[in-house]
């Protein structure tokens, strides 16, 4: 003779009453107690409740993601640089076969430096404003992937310029600052934890 399972107690969704698993209706991954049944089906009909699962951009997608911004960002970067900076091919001009001097070797080091930060200035403001004034990167729209707040609400200019800076830390150590967010539940990468940000999926 076995003991009577007791009925699992949930919280209602709506109203927040303990409630016995089986009085509950469920709406996705929503329990609702009978109550509340009725004015939640009514929200869900206005668009105004949604089934609530949160799922979070993965590291794969991520990876995929960023691959086709870093295609992006490389094509219409070189394009910008030779229009702004110019090729160091020819903005110092090496002879073949003849040892540059110490004053051409010098210039050579300062067009690779500006061609370099130039190179960051122009990632920092694609992650910056896209992140910032649409939620995503190209790359990350093509996944319906969205950068958030920890409350869903739209991360700032001044925050996705912050994550942007904060990325370079995560590429740092053979990229571990990317690879945790495997390991993470809301798959947070380490730039994400220092912005306080979640990149979350909009469309299954
Ligand atoms: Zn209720």
């Amino acid at each position: 003779m076995s003991a009577p399972i007791p009925e699992q107690i949930r919280y209602c969704a709506e109203c927040g009453r303990p409630t016995p698993a089986g009085e509950l209706a469920r709406f996705g991954d929503v329990l609702v107690c009978a109550n509340c049944k009725q004015t939640y089906a009514q929200k869900l009909r206005e668009g105004a409740a949604t089934t609530g699962v949160i799922v979070y951009g993965g590291f794969w997608i991520r990876f995929v993601a960023s691959l086709i911004d870093s295609i992006i960002l490389g094509t219409f970067g070189y394009v910008l640089q030779l229009a702004f900076v110019g090729s160091p091919f020819t903005a110092v001009p090496v002879e073949p076969g003849v040892p540059p001097s110490p004053e051409l070797m010098g210039r050579l080091m300062g067009t690779v430096g500006l061609l370099y930060l130039f190179s960051v200035v122009m990632a920092a403001c694609y992650e910056g404003l896209f992140v910032g004034k649409l939620g995503a990167t190209p790359g990350k729209m093509c996944f319906s992937l969205k950068v958030i707040r920890p409350n869903d609400s739209p991360v700032s200019v001044a925050r996705a310029f912050g994550r942007y800076f904060a990325k370079l830390l995560s590429g740092f150590a053979l990229l571990i600052g990317y690879i945790i967010a495997a390991f993470d539940s809301q798959k947070r990468a380490l730039h994400d934890m220092i912005c306080d940000t979640r990149v979350i999926r909009t469309r299954k």
